[in-house]
């Protein structure tokens, strides 16, 4: 059986520079697609990715991953949109690089399609009504 899940991964300063990637590719037959990689100022590392492979394997390269102190954090969970908080105001959906935040027209209303996020962060501090929050 097949597994291929969006997924974040948190390094920490310590291991950053450790050849996960190549790891899960060469040791445990994974496929890996990058979406999106940065470092922030205190040296962690974060990953948005997609990873597929045998459910055996991707099993096992997570274990992997969390054996060498690397937490895994399911995608979905990573940016919420808070509609109640929302004031319709449209500045997200300018700035959003993938129209995961998108005004419907002619109803004027914005949605957020969670499969289209990317994890850039733009919207956070375009938000005047901080609607939109990061989970990690
Ligand atoms: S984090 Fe980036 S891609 Fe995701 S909704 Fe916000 S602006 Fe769009
Ligand atoms: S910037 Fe905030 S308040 Fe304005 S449309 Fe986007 S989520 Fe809603």
């Amino acid at each position: 059986m097949m597994a291929k899940h969006k997924i974040v991964l948190l390094f920490p300063a310590a291991v950053v520079e450790q050849p996960f990637l190549y790891h899960l590719v060469k040791d445990y037959n994974l496929f890996v697609n990058i979406i999106r990689a940065n470092i922030n100022p205190r040296k962690e590392g974060r990953l948005v990715m997609e990873l597929a492979g045998e459910q055996e394997d991707y099993d096992a390269g997570i274990n992997f991953l969390e054996s060498r102190g690397v937490t895994v954090m399911p995608f979905e969970q990573q940016v919420k949109w808070n509609e109640d908080r929302c004031t319709q105001c449209g500045a997200c959906t300018v700035i959003c690089p993938t129209d995961a935040l998108k005004m419907i027209r002619p109803e004027m209303i914005v949605e957020f399609d969670e499969s289209k996020c990317i994890v850039c962060e733009h919207c956070f501090k375009a938000c005047p009504a901080r609607a939109i929050v990061a989970h990690y």
